[in-house]
C-alpha cells in the first residue's frame, strides 16, 4: 500500500516528537512535511531539536533532514499538497486559542484536513472530537461541517483533553451494557508532559503537588459530555449527564495521567464482578478493521492493591491502553476505580494516529 504523506504542526513540541516517534514505522503514514513555529522556521530538523528530543524512541532518520516550515503559512504546506507530499495535518500546536481556531480552519479551507490535538475547535459544534472506541459515529458530521464551510476536501477533527482518558472509555464500557451513570467525582493526578515542554519549572514540580491546571476541571467536567452525545440537526449535541465534578493535580510523574474515579449508578447497579467482567470484555475499535494503533485490549485490569502506578502500567499496549485498578465498592456513591492512561501517547499522539486510521478506513482520508 503507498503510503499517505502527513504533516505535523507542532512538530518540535512534546505531542509533536511523539507523533514523529510513533509515525517511524507506521504503514499507512509516512512523515513527509514539519511545521513549527517562526522561531524554528528553516532549520533542520534534527539542528532544531538538538538537546531538546526527550523520548526514548528516535524519529524516522529522514524526518531529521527535513526543513521545519512556519506553521503560520499554510501557502507552504498548500504548495506541499500539490507537491504530493502532503495528504494531511496532525496540529499540536500550542497558540493561543483564537489564532489556532483560525489556522486549523485555513488549512481545512486550503483542502487539507486536520487531525487536531488542541483544544481550540473541541466545542465547535460541527467538529467531531473523537475517542476511536467511544464515538466513531460522530465522523458523520463532517460532510455537514465540509458544506456548511464550502470546504471540498478539508475538514477538521479533534481529540478531547488527555486528563479524561483513563475513565472516559470505563465509562463509556458502563454505559455500553446498559447502565445510567449519574455522577462522578474525579481526582486526577497528571503528568508534567501534560504542559508540555519546557513546562512546569522543576523548583514548582519536584516535591510537590499543585493543586491547580488552568482550564482543565471544566474540559474533564464538559468534554465526556459530547463525546457521550448525537449528531443531530447538523451538530453535535452533547448528552444532559452524568455529572462530573473533578479535581486536577500537577504531580511530579514524566508520564501517565491518574483519575480516582467514584461514580453513582441509576435504578440498576451492577455487583463489582460484573463491573470488572464488562471492562475486561470491552472490545472497543472491531479488529476487523485493522487499525493498527488500536489496542487489543483497550481496558486492561489490574487485581493488585497497589497498581495501577504511571512508571509500571502507562506503556501497556502500546501505550493505548487505559490500566484499571482497585475496583471496589463506594460507600457514597456506588462505585470506585483507579485509571490510568498515558498521556502524550494514549491522550495525544497515539490518539490522534488512532483517530486518523479510523478515518482514513471510513474513507474520509487519503
Ligand atoms: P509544547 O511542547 O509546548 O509544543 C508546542 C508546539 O507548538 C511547538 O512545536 C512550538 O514550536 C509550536 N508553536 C508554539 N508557538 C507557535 C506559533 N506562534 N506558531 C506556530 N507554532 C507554534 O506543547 P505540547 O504539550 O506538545 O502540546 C501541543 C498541543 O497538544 C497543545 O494544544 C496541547 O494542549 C495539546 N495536548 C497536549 C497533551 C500533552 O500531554 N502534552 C495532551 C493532549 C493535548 P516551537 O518549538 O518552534 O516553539
Amino acid at each position: 500500500m503507498q503510503k499517505i504523506p502527513v504533516g505535523v504542526l507542532g512538530a518540535t513540541g512534546m505531542v509533536g516528537q511523539q507523533y514523529l516517534a510513533l509515525l517511524a514505522q507506521h504503514p499507512w503514514f509516512e512523515v513527509r512535511y514539519v511545521a513549527a513555529s517562526p522561531r524554528n522556521a528553516g532549520k533542520l530538523y534534527r539542528d532544531a531539536m538538538t538537546g531538546r528530543w526527550q523520548l526514548a524512541t528516535a524519529c524516522g532518520p529522514e524526518v531529521g533532514e527535513l526543513r521545519l516550515e512556519d506553521a503560520n503559512q499554510v501557502d507552504a504546506a498548500l504548495r506541499a499538497s500539490k507537491e504530493g507530499r502532503l495528504g494531511f495535518v496532525f496540529s499540536a500546536l500550542e497558540m493561543e486559542k483564537e489564532a489556532v481556531l483560525q489556522l486549523e480552519e485555513a488549512y481545512a479551507a486550503a483542502g487539507i484536513p486536520v487531525i487536531s490535538n488542541a483544544s481550540a475547535h473541541r466545542w465547535t459544534p460541527d467538529v467531531p472530537m473523537l475517542i476511536a472506541e467511544v464515538n466513531p459515529g460522530h465522523t458523520a458530521i463532517i460532510p455537514i461541517q465540509q458544506k456548511a464551510r464550502g470546504w471540498k476536501r478539508g475538514f477538521i477533527a479533534v481529540k478531547p483533553n488527555c486528563s479524561i482518558q483513563s475513565y472516559m472509555t470505563p465509562l463509556y464500557a458502563l454505559l455500553k451494557a446498559g447502565y445510567e451513570v449519574k455522577r462522578l467525582i474525579i481526582t486526577t493526578l497528571q503528568a508534567v508532559s501534560g504542559a508540555g515542554y519546557p513546562g512546569v519549572p522543576s523548583l514548582d514540580s519536584i516535591d510537590n503537588v499543585v493543586p491547580y491546571i488552568g482550564g482543565e476541571e471544566e474540559k474533564s467536567e464538559l468534554e465526556p459530555l459530547k463525546i457521550l452525545g448525537q449528531v443531530h440537526n447538523g451538530r453535535i449535541e452533547p448528552a444532559g449527564e452524568p455529572k462530573i465534578s473533578a479535581h486536577c493535580n500537577r504531580v511530579p510523574v514524566v508520564n501517565g495521567h491518574t483519575a480516582c474515579v467514584s461514580l453513582e449508578f441509576g435504578v440498576k447497579k451492577p455487583s463489582i464482578e460484573e463491573v470488572k467482567a464488562l471492562f475486561s470484555s470491552f472490545s472497543g475499535v472491531p479488529q476487523e478493521l485493522g487499525l493498527p494503533m488500536a489496542p487489543e485490549r483497550p481496558i486492561i485490569i489490574r487485581e493488585e492493591a497497589n497498581r495501577p502506578q504511571p512508571r509500571k502500567d502507562r506503556d501497556m499496549d502500546k501505550a493505548m491502553a487505559v490500566t484499571l485498578g482497585r475496583i471496589r465498592p463506594c460507600p457514597v456513591f456506588d462505585l470506585r476505580f483507579v485509571g490510568l492512561s498515558h498521556n502524550t501517547i494514549r491522550g495525544a499522539a497515539g490518539g490522534g494516529v488512532l483517530n486518523a486510521e479510523l478515518l482514513k478506513v471510513q474513507g474520509y482520508l487519503g
